[in-house]
């Protein structure tokens, strides 16, 4: 008996332990199999392997039952997931949908997720701007949440790294504001983006429209070629998954070359309920799961541990992760750990037209568009609100298909759409400050289908947040004017925290441990051998999209957590 007890836990038993295995959870496992250590992935979702798990990949709208759109059932039976523009009805298998998964809204919050071996990183839109040291000195210079522990130059080399791997479309723009990296070739603009870009850059010094810079890959590198990878077709269906690996998802890329080193168990269907706490060890020695199939709790133990689980289900692992050394939740001794959460603004909108270039019009499509870098409160305090906003901009050429005519000549018609005129549009993209009062919690009795505590969350605007949304449309409306777009229309669509899809904090990095729950290398401050490199580790949220930071801060976090264990300090 005892000796079957030791084989169990032997088999049992890796190097490391990544829970998770979406955007970061996929970087933590192809770094930590990459430098040798075998390694257990726990995903609490269904496997989906790159390709033949995306069944709507090659359909075509009239192939589809509800012609591609959601049936009025579906979006009654998920109000919050319709929410979200990506879900749609050849999306659907790639979202929770909300009687799955309870939680609590304390105060409305819409929150989306993807259980499944990949997790968002097969829905995400793919942005990826790097973030600048006006981002990491934010909150010193600001004086809000706490000083970030590392700045731009600590992660600069490792942006690089994770650039070249994923593949990231773009052009070297030049701004302090939004570093440039290691960019294949960047998207095309039209007549009338380049018109507003001009037009922006001979009225203001300090505002810029520039391409987008984008996880696909425009012109494959050798190391694309190695992932099995190909040229982005520009189909512009990317969250249905991309049998190309146009655009990077952990299923195209780091999983599978995870899973080429003979060093990666991957264990889907494997809800982790929380991390086990040796108080005679004084560290982590590895993780409760609850297999999904057959519900039955398992453990599984390993050296080192990264909590990938993306930044709220991180915050709810650890909070239920409770000793007597830790009653409150793993490395939770200051009370911090659930709390200064943030998000991204992006309840504000603008629209127009423009009555030019008639003689011109687009052709084909582009899976990205221009953005505009943040440029309130840059250099200096220069409105009633702290920090500020980037935005999202695009234009296009309304058409119609021409269905005159019969026979031949509909034909030929129908190739022929009847063009209106430009339309321009731009979307806010705010930051939002991170604050003790805006947090996640257990909720005491709830518990979801696994017998785990719902997650309660609490998180609203507030006053910075509507004065931010007020400057955008002004400031927009200005620069549209300016670039002689007319029917100018603003909206602030009130919508709920949640929806922006950049959720983060609760476990953040900071100096020192009484304020802070990790230290600069994204390790538990009194916990040395568990990681957290997600969303839920940030200090502040910038206002550029997050997820290629949370790559690049993974890399860089496996990388000193396997020289500590050579050390033989973990
Ligand atoms: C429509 C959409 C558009 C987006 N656009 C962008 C964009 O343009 N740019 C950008 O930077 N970001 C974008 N995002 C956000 C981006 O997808 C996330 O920031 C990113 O996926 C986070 O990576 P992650 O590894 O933290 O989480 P995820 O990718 O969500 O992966 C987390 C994984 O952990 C698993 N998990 C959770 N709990 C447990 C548990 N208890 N046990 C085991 N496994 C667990 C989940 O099932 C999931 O597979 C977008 C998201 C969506 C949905």
């Amino acid at each position: 008996m005892a000796n079957l007890n030791i084989d169990s836990i032997k088999a049992n038993t890796f190097d490391a332990i990544v829970i998770g295995s979406g955007i970061s959870g996929g970087w933590a496992a192809k770094e930590l199999t990459g430098k040798g250590l075998q390694t257990l992935v726990l995903e609490r979702g269904r496997d989906v392997k790159h390709v033949v798990d995306y069944p709507t990949t090659m359909m075509n709208p009239w192939e589809f039952e509800h012609r591609n759109r959601l049936p009025l059932a579906v979006k009654e039976a998920n109000p919050i997931i319709s929410k979200c523009y990506a879900f749609y009805e050849g999306t659907t298998q790639f979202f929770v949908k909300d009687a799955e998964h309870p939680y609590v809204q304390e105060k409305p919050f819409d929150w989306i997720r993807g259980y499944q071996v990949g997790g968002k990183s097969l829905l995400w839109a793919r942005q990826t701007q790097r973030w600048s040291n006006f981002d990491f000195e934010g909150p010193a210079r600001d004086g809000y949440a706490v000083d970030w522990p590392i700045r731009y130059a600590d992660l600069a080399p490792w942006y690089s790294y994770v650039e070249k791997f994923a593949g990231i479309s773009g052009n070297k723009d030049g701004l302090d504001t939004l570093p440039d990296g290691e960019f294949l070739p960047p998207h095309e603009w039209n007549c009338v983006e380049s018109h507003f870009q001009k037009q922006i850059s001979a009225k203001y010094k300090d505002r810029h429209v520039i391409m987008g810079r984008a996880a696909h890959i425009t012109k494959p590198q050798p190391i694309h070629l190695q992932q099995g990878r190909a040229q982005c077709q520009h189909r512009t269906i990317c969250e249905r998954g991309c049998p190309f690996g146009g655009y990077f998802s952990s299923n195209a890329s780091t999983l599978p070359w995870a899973a080429k080193t003979g060093k990666m168990t991957l264990r889907p269907n494997s809800v982790v309920h929380s991390i086990i706490y040796d108080e005679k060890k004084g560290k982590a020695t590895g993780v409760r799961v609850i297999d999904a199939e057959s519900k039955q709790m398992m453990e599984f133990y390993a050296r080192i541990i990264f909590v990938n689980a993306a930044a709220l289900n991180t915050n709810l692992i650890l909070l239920n992760s409770t000793s007597s050394r830790f009653p409150n939740g793993l490395g939770n001794d200051n009370g911090l750990l659930g709390k200064y959460v943030a998000f991204h603004n992006y309840r504000a909108g603008i629209s127009g037209e423009y009555d030019g270039f008639l003689d011109s019009t687009t052709e084909g499509r582009r899976p990205n568009s221009p953005y505009i870098p943040r440029f309130r409160n840059v250099y200096k305090q220069e409105t009633d609100f702290l920090r500020g906003y980037a935005a999202g901009f695009s234009a296009g050429r309304a058409s119609r298909t021409n269905q005159e005519g019969l026979g031949a000549s509909l034909k030929e018609n129908l190739h022929k759409p009847s063009l209106g005129g430009w339309y321009v549009g731009s979307h806010m993209m705010g930051e939002t400050i991170p604050k003790e009062s805006n947090f996640v919690a257990l909720d005491q009795s709830l518990k979801d289908p696994f017998g785990i505590p719902q997650l309660r969350i609490s998180v609203a605007y507030d006053d910075n947040d509507d004065k931010m949304v007020k400057d955008y449309l002004e400031q927009m409306t200005e620069m549209f004017t300016a670039a002689g777009f007319t029917n100018i229309r603003t909206r602030d669509d009130k919508r709920n925290p949640g929806l922006d899809i950049h959720e983060m904090g609760g476990v953040r990095m900071g100096k020192d441990p009484k304020t802070s729950l990790l230290n600069k290398w994204n390790q538990m401050h009194a916990v040395k051998n568990v990681f957290v490199t997600d969303g839920a580790s940030m200090t502040s949220t910038s206002t550029q999209n997050p997820s290629l930071t949370y790559m690049a801060m993974t890399a860089r976090s496996v990388d000193y957590a396997v020289k500590e264990m050579k050390k033989q300090n973990l």
